[in-house]
């Protein structure tokens, strides 16, 4: 038997001004061959996990390319996917011909060129196997599925948890999919249920409430054995692209079955979708609120919409301009990309005081740079691999109250790491500043006395009718449109 496994994985927001090119990539991960099974072994993610799979079957898988950006961002250049569809398809040719194709995907990426690279992609490796090869891949629950990914994968598998904790799950459940199929233990077929809604990412979560019910819903349907697999995919929703969607994905052997359950998660999504609103809290009101804060817990402020997780620039300054506006002496944390003041401050002295503006440099849309006399606290220059959050140079400033970490490259953006490892407790502040949207909630959680969903400006904007979509088609998704009447389609299988 052979199997091959190969992965592009980054999440894309089209609303991000700065397009993700290959430096953006090299910044995160991109290997071949043995440095890709090493690496994969070594992390123990999706593909760690496919690897492992194939292996207790005692085949060696032939491993092509990997690549994955450093954190989400604007749009992929073709550069990225040329290289990828390229050097992957280049590598299978000489593992032809292949018994089944593991491929490990994001799904929520948009390119230059593609407003859905991974149809393209998987169409590009389905032509090369050829169409009766099975391929089976992985997700983030953040995918937006369409016709070209399902017409070319004969199974769809993402993340089951958000925030993310399942990545090794994720991978081995994709591969069980393409080995078990293989070795005759099952035949199933993949079914897709259509949802026309997208909704902010830091509006749910699988951990309680409406969207973690439905979860368990879905695993009560596998673990009586109707169906064999699920995924409940909220697309990301700063796509601005023609096809989008919630959907979800039902894999069984009986179609009956598979069909019946599709429609059942769908329908309950769909009525429930008014659960996604969220009541936010304006910047001024968590300033307030954390300013009488005396827990001796931090209260954290979650600027969800310049998450860089979720593909924004990670560059906006609008709470510190607030506290400034608001001559507040709140002690809080907060961190912002931005090359060029961490270029300016880099030769400054420790102890000096330097006149700066800061963030807006990268996106201009929502948000304008803001003036500060700030002292220099100390400087960092974290080696890539010993850096899980952040990369690149670092400088820290402390203005007022508040102190800065002013970063070249934000990755990790909701582990506390990223304030830890330039010298700052999180604990120790009245209010921290967090980019991100739903995965920073494992660990601030336990630490912070409260945690402020607040309607901060951003590519990733919680309030999804004040961003200029283009090309999504308003007249017909939620929560642009009344969809009350819209009936759900009855669920497909392309493959
Ligand atoms: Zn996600």
């Amino acid at each position: 038997m052979r199997i091959a496994i190969c992965a592009f994985r980054q999440e894309s927001n089209s609303f991000n001004p700065v397009p993700s090119g290959l430096d953006f990539y090299e910044r995160g991960a991109i290997f071949e061959g043995q440095a890709m099974y090493d690496f994969a072994k070594e992390k123990q993610g999706t593909v760690g996990a496919m690897v492992e799979a194939v292996e207790k079957e005692g085949v060696k898988p032939e491993m092509l390319c990997f690549m994955s950006a450093l954190s989400s961002g604007g749009p992929a250049t073709d550069e990225v996917v040329d290289r990828f569809v390229e050097r992957t398809t280049s590598l299978l040719k000489d593992c032809l011909p292949l018994d089944g194709l593991l491929v490990s995907l994001h799904g929520a990426t948009v390119s230059e060129s593609h407003e859905d690279v991974c149809g393209y992609i998987l169409e590009k490796l389905r032509e090369q196997v050829g169409p009766s090869v099975l391929i089976s891949s992985s997700y983030d629950l953040h995918a937006n599925i369409t016709d070209r990914i399902q017409r070319n994968a004969d199974f769809i598998c993402g993340y089951q948890t958000y925030p993310h904790v399942d990545f090794y799950e994720t991978g081995d459940r994709a591969a069980r999919m393409l080995l078990d199929s293989l070795k005759g233990r099952i035949h199933a077929r993949t079914y897709r249920t259509n949802v026309p809604m997208i909704v902010p990412a830091g509006s749910y979560t699988t951990l309680r409430g409406f969207f973690g019910d439905l979860i368990k819903q879905a695993h009560a349907m596998v673990d009586s054995g109707r169906i064999l697999d699920f995924t409940v995919f909220q697309a990301q929703p700063w796509l601005d692209v023609k096809e989008i969607g919630a959907s979800i994905i039902t894999i069984g052997e009986d179609e009956t079955q598979a069909k019946a359950c599709g429609y059942e998660l769908a329908k309950k999504l769909l009525d429930n979708r008014e659960a996604f609103r969220q009541d936010l809290y304006t910047i001024d009101e968590v300033i307030r609120k954390a300013e009488a804060n005396t827990t001796g817990k931090p209260m954290v402020l979650c600027d969800a919409p310049d998450s860089t997780n979720a593909g924004a620039c990670g560059d906006s300054p609008a709470v510190l301009e607030r506290i400034k506006a608001l001559d507040s002496d709140v002690k809080a944390a907060f961190y912002l990309r931005d090359t060029p003041a961490v270029e300016a401050l880099w030769d400054k002295e420790v102890g000096s005081v330097q006149h700066i503006s800061l963030g807006g440099t990268l996106c201009r849309t929502f948000y304008g740079p803001v003036e500060l006399d700030v002292k220099v606290v100390s400087k960092h220059n974290p080696e890539p691999e010993v850096s899980v959050a952040g990369s690149g140079r670092v400088v820290v400033v402390r203005w007022r109250n508040v102190d800065i970490v002013v970063l070249e490259y934000i990755s990790g953006s909701g582990n506390p790491a990223l304030y830890r490892n330039f010298g700052i407790e999180p604990e120790d502040y009245r209010l921290v500043n967090v980019k991100a949207c739903t995965s920073f909630r494992t660990h601030y959680e336990p630490i912070s006395c409260e945690i402020c969903e607040t309607n901060t400006p951003g590519a990733a904007a919680a309030d999804l009718t004040v961003l200029d979509f283009r090309k999504l088609p308003k007249d017909r998704i939620f929560p642009f449109a009344d969809i009350s009447d819209y009936r759900i389609q009855e669920p497909a299988a392309l493959r």
